[in-house]
């Protein structure tokens, strides 16, 4: 029985961190499997445009079904992805399944021009030499216009970075390439930082609109939020709207986009064309 100690050498030889350790590096040789074979899939969850109640574009969220584990999420595997330093390997993949989909799309509903796709990318994909080209790429390949992509960063990532990468944010712009700060309100965001970057669009967190509802304090951070992203001409999108009366409040306060269960869970590829086709109205 190990004990409570300060002491590394307890630490190394608790069994508890033994089994932690055992299961990271299992998942991680699954990981770089699941790479080789292209064992992914991509999930889409619609973008709801508030004011007009249609569908203004997709989130691409990564999908991994292990044949024997089932289906894992992207919150257990994500993070061991980036420490095993695999996640821009998987970004990459996204997003060129994405953009692909999203072209295919663009042919079967030609009347839905204006689609857009959000891709999240990792800080250290970010970081990665040679992204501006490799973005320019896929574009090139898929045919879709820059400013149908939307590439999805965490407040950390974009407040931590350096005078280098805005120069790469920046350069983004140049394609036409839109970025959106993702579950905003949860980190840290210096206003001025959030000023000088080549921001679109902030996501308001989930845990944010999840509250709004029952909870004077979160209907006022919503409002907060908001009041910045206009105040700075950014778009805003409420993540995580699950009720009709979410919705009716987001509407009040002006919110430009929303997208949450209510709307729709992330779905596969046929089941969001599905979608697209019935021409649902919120
Ligand atoms: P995210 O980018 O903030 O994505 C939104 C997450 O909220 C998704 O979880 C989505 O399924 C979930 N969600 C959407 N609407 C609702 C709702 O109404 N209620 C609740 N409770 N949840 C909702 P998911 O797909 O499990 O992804 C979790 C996170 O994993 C994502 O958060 C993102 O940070 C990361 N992730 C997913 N796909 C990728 C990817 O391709 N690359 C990278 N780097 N990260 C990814
Ligand atoms: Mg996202
Ligand atoms: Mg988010
Ligand atoms: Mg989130």
């Amino acid at each position: 029985q190990a004990k409570t100690s300060y002491s590394t050498r307890h630490v190394l030889f608790d069994p508890k961190i033994h089994e932690i350790l055992l299961a990271r590096l299992q998942m991680e040789t699954e990981l770089r499997r699941a790479i080789e074979q292209d064992a992914f899939e991509v999930y889409y969850q619609p973008i709801v445009c508030l004011q007009a109640g249609i569908i203004s574009g997709f989130e691409a969220l990564v999908r991994w079904n292990h044949p024997t584990w089932g289906r894992v999420s992207p919150v257990e595997f994500i993070p061991v992805a980036e420490e095993a330093r695999l996640i821009s390997l998987i970004d990459r993949w996204v997003l060129q399944a994405a953009c692909h989909q999203l072209r295919k799309w663009q042919q079967d509903f030609p009347h839905l021009d204006y689609l857009t796709m959000s891709v999240n990318i990792s800080g250290q994909q970010l970081m990665q030499l040679g992204l501006l080209e490799r973005l320019d790429g896929v574009l090139q390949e898929t045919g879709i216009s820059g400013n149908q992509l939307k590439l999805e960063i965490t407040e950390s990532v974009i407040m931590e970075n350096t005078a280098s990468e805005t120069v790469l944010l920046n350069q983004l712009r140049t394609l036409g390439i839109q970025l959106s700060i993702d579950d905003f309100g949860t980190g840290y965001s210096s206003l001025g930082r959030l000023h000088q970057l080549p921001i679109d669009t902030l996501k308001i967190d989930r845990s944010f609109v999840n509250r709004m509802e029952t909870d004077s304090e979160g209907y006022e951070i919503v409002r907060a939020i908001l009041t910045l992203a206009h105040s700075l001409e950014m778009d805003a999108i409420a993540e995580g709207i699950e009720t009709s009366q979410q919705l009716v409040q987001l509407r009040e306060l002006g919110c430009n986009y929303g997208q949450g269960y209510f709307f729709s869970p992330p779905m596969n590829s046929t089941e969001a064309a599905a979608l697209l086709a019935a021409n649902r109205r919120w």
